[in-house]
């Protein structure tokens, strides 16, 4: 098996590694891959962090292994390769009346990475994560075996394998349940807010009238304007009210335009001034509405930019993604939020988000409320995030795996207590040799002593 030996990372750009990279077409290379090196698996790298990353052993794509096996018409229910990814569901199901029931917010992910972080979206408190919709998977261990695994079958394995970060072995193929629609489009109503209050308010009042809903809050503006945001709250549209126009459209392919980050933006001109005007410039903009909106543009509005991690310049970002209980939701965002503002080296527009319960070990989610934020590398940051994590920790909450780059080991078996170690019961009993590892894993602690 041929090796490609390069720099690399995940999508925050941060932090990069130099590591040895295959592309196996089947389950055969890979065999012969384990037989002499530490192996993780990778899909599109669309994680932000080193989940991806092994500079000790091997990274390897699991791309060429992307084709669909079947599909039931009548129940919706996929099987396909891990390897696929949801643009190539969305291409192929959309225009069939189906829709991946939990999508995260780029279609740039393979199935192999969205059980493996068992990813949420903006319905998670209502329907919870991937793995709700993971029938099974069949899953490649260390051994060289391969395990059909599914709530019955194998269950062990299955609850520590979505959102255990690709630890457990390397899943081959999933058979998963996909959602009846009758439109490529959403109703989405786009309602701005001035504070905090309002929004915590509006989430509860609307949490059963839509499938949807997310926040986007400026986390730069301080004074008066303090907690600012827009919450958007969606469902699917069932076709009758929409317009000719629009009617017409749908049944139509649907042929995607983009834009593009053509290369690294010299940080200078990312500044607390740009993000500033960014932010402000997209509160003034929003107004309060009811539009139709194509899934494109609703569910992956960065996906239209290609390369957007670009104009955080070659040093990178930190995507920072926490999840807390949700009785003391507020006061635990708020106090975030006043040392972010503080700090003033704020990103983009932050995401707020109301989360249900989930059964993955190291899945992320639980009842309560997750904010995500970008902030560009540079001095001071991470002792700024570190700040953070003392305040999560403080309220039970937890920080993402798949969005985390900083966290050290001793904050995440605090944040994961009694679930790392019920996780690496598991994983010693599939993978006592660490054979699956990576660098996320040596960083905090997650390989058998
Ligand atoms: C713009 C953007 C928006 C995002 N929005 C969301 C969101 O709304 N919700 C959310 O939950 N996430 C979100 N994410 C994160 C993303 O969904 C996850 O990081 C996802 O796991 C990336 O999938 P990937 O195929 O790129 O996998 P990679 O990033 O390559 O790998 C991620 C993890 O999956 C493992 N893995 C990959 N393939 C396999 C396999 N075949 N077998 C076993 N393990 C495997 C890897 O080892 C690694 O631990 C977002 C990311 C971006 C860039």
């Amino acid at each position: 098996m041929k090796f490609e030996e390069i720099e690399l990372s995940g999508f925050g750009k941060y932090p990069k590694a130099k590591c040895k990279v295959t592309r196996p077409p089947g389950i055969f290379d890979i065999n012969e891959v384990l037989k002499n090196n530490s192996v993780i698996p990778r899909g599109l790298g669309r994680s932000y962090g080193d989940a991806s990353l092994n500079d000790k052993g091997v990274v390897s794509e699991s791309l060429l292994m992307n084709r669909f096996i079947s599909f039931d018409e009548e129940t919706g229910i996929l099987r396909c390769e891990a390897g696929v990814t949801y643009k190539d569901l969305l291409d192929t199901f959309v225009i069939r009346g189906w829709f991946p029931a939990v999508t995260p917010g780029t279609k740039y992910v393979t199935m192999g990475g969205a059980i493996a972080s068992d990813v949420h979206g903006k319905n998670h408190h209502n329907v919870g994560s991937f793995s709700s919709y993971v029938i099974s998977f069949k899953i490649l261990l260390a051994s060289g075996e391969i395990l059909d695994c599914s709530r019955t079958e194998h269950s062990d394995l299955f609850w520590a394998t979505v959102g255990g970060m690709g630890l457990t072995g390397f899943i081959l193929e999933a058979e998963i349940q996909m959602k009846k629609i009758t439109s490529p489009y959403l109703t989405n109503r786009s309602i701005k807010l001035k504070n905090m209050d309002e929004l915590f308010d509006k989430l509860e009042e609307f949490d059963k009238d839509y499938h949807y809903s997310v926040a986007w809050m400026d986390i730069v503006a301080s004074g008066s304007k303090y907690g600012r945001n827009v919450l958007l709250l969606g469902n699917h549209e069932e076709g009758s009210g929409l317009p000719d126009k629009l009617k017409l459209r749908s049944a139509k392919k649907y042929i995607e335009k983009k834009i593009s980050v053509p290369f690294e933006v010299p940080f200078t001109t990312l500044n607390k001034v740009s993000i500033t005007l960014f932010n402000s410039a997209f509160y003034m903009a929003a107004k309060n509405k009811i539009e139709f909106v194509h899934y494109d543009k609703y569910f992956y509005p960065l996906d239209f930019i290609l390369n957007w991690n670009h104009i955080y310049s070659k040093s990178g970002l930190i995507q920072y993604q926490l999840n807390v209980p949700e009785d003391k939701g507020k006061e635990a965002i708020d106090k975030v939020l006043k040392k972010v503002v503080a700090f003033g080296g704020g990103s983009f527009l932050a995401v707020l988000k109301k989360m249900g319960d989930q059964d993955g070990i190291l899945s992320f989610p639980f009842k309560g409320y997750t904010l995500s934020m970008d902030f560009p590398v540079k001095k001071g940051v991470i002792a700024m995030c570190k700040e953070l994590d003392q305040i999560v920790l403080e309220y039970g909450g937890r920080n993402y795996l798949t969005k985390d780059s900083i966290m050290d080991e001793k904050t995440f078996k605090q944040m994961y207590s009694g679930l790392w170690e019920k996780w690496m019961d598991t994983k010693i009993k599939y993978d006592p040799e660490n054979k699956f590892t990576s660098n996320l894993a040596r960083r905090l602690g997650l390989c058998p002593s």
